[in-house]
């Protein structure tokens, strides 16, 4: 099931989120609509916050995008994340391109280290501790930051921010049109 997705602007996605515990009620096809959703809008990571839901649930996904066909092919890599935790933040910090389905038309270049630890639990809540890096790690801490109420455009600078902010307040009032549901501040 597509859910809609809550836009900036929305408490909840400013709130801190809750851990789960292994009854958690029909976790399975959370999971699974949380895929689904985040697919749906063209999407590499969800946090369950942006479904409107207050707990530490995290999904990643990347399929490959054939300019030719204009399609994408079939999932490459997925993860999905509970009570993830960052142990540790290693290698260099870089900028990448970031933009997020809270914030549409909005992308912004972010400094995030390119290597962390990651401690998390998997769906059927096998404990991980992996050392991650590339589009993994990267789309891991952009969706960790949701959990704690964090959104990317937090950490531009005073400077970048200040240029945005029409953009962000058209976000915030709901003056934007995405090709998936919304649920804004608004309506
Ligand atoms: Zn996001």
């Amino acid at each position: 099931m597509i859910l809609p997705i809550v836009g900036l602007g929305c408490p909840i996605l400013r709130k801190k989120a809750e851990p789960i515990t292994p009854d958690y009620p029909d976790l399975q096809a959370l999971i699974a609509n949380m895929y689904e959703t985040m697919y749906a809008a063209d999407g590499v990571g969800l946090a369950a916050p942006q479904i409107n839901l207050s707990i530490r649930v995290v999904v990643i996904g990347f399929r490959p995008y054939d300019e030719k066909t204009d399609s994408y092919g079939p999932v490459a890599e997925e993860h999905t994340l509970i009570n993830p935790e960052i142990l540790e933040f290693k290698g260099e910090k870089k900028f990448f391109n970031e933009g997020c389905l809270s914030v549409p038309d909005i992308h912004e270049d972010v400094l995030r280290p390119e290597r962390i630890v990651l401690k998390y639990y998997d769906a059927e809540f096998k404990e991980h501790i992996e050392e991650i890096d590339g589009m993994f790690a990267r789309v891991a801490q952009h969706e960790i930051d949701h959990l704690d109420g964090i959104v990317f455009t937090d950490h531009l600078s005073a400077l970048r921010k200040a240029m945005i902010k029409k953009k962000i307040n058209n976000v915030v009032a709901g003056k934007v049109r995405t090709a998936y549901r919304m649920r804004t501040a608004t309506r």
